[in-house]
C-alpha cells in the first residue's frame, strides 16, 4: 500500500443537508486525513471545466446545473490507499445501488444529487487537486 492523496467534494445536496461533519467523521474513522479544504460556490465555468471528461454525456448539463446550485466543500484527503478508500466510503454512483453504510446510501437522494465526488484514479486525483488548490495550500501532517 502507498500513501496517496485524493480529492473529495461534498456536493450541494449534502452541504444543504448540513452533514459535512458526518462525512468528515467517516473520513477520519477510515484513517484519511484532511490536508486541504475550501468551501466554494462554483461558477458555471469552474464546474464545466472540472467535469470536462463528461462533456459529451447526456447528463452533463444537469450535472453542471446541480454542482452550481449551492456551495460545495472541497478537500484533499491523505492516507494509505486514499483513492480507493474514499471510493469505498462513497458507495456506487446511483445511491439506490450503493452498499448499506456508504455515504451515498445514507445521504444521497438520486443519481444526480449523490452527495459526494471522489477521484477515480491517482492520476485524476493529481489533476483535480491542481484544479482547486495551489501546492502551497496543502498541509501534509
Ligand atoms: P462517480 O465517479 O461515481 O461520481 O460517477 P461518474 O464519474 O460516472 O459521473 C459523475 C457524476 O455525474 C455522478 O456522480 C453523478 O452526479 C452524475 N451522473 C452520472 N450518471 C448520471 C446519470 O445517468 N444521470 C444523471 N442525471 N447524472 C449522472
Ligand atoms: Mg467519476
Amino acid at each position: 500500500m502507498a500513501l496517496e492523496r485524493t480529492i473529495s467534494i461534498i456536493k450541494p445536496d449534502a452541504v444543504a443537508k448540513n452533514v459535512i461533519g458526518e462525512i468528515y467523521s467517516r473520513f477520519e474513522k477510515a484513517g484519511l486525513k484532511v490536508v486541504a479544504a475550501k468551501m466554494k460556490h462554483l461558477s458555471r465555468k469552474e464546474a464545466e471545466g472540472f467535469y470536462a471528461v463528461h462533456r459529451e454525456r447526456p447528463f452533463f448539463n444537469a450535472l453542471v446545473e446541480f454542482m452550481i446550485s449551492g456551495p460545495v466543500m472541497i478537500q484533499v484527503l491523505e492516507g494509505e490507499n486514499a483513492v480507493q478508500k474514499n471510493r469505498d466510503l462513497m458507495g456506487a454512483t446511483n445511491p439506490k445501488e450503493a452498499a448499506a453504510g456508504t455515504i451515498r446510501a445514507d445521504f444521497a437522494q438520486s443519481i444526480d444529487a449523490n452527495a459526494v465526488h471522489g477521484s477515480d484514479s491517482l492520476e485524476n486525483a493529481a489533476i483535480e487537486t491542481a484544479y482547486f488548490f495551489a501546492a502551497t495550500e496543502l498541509c501534509p501532517r
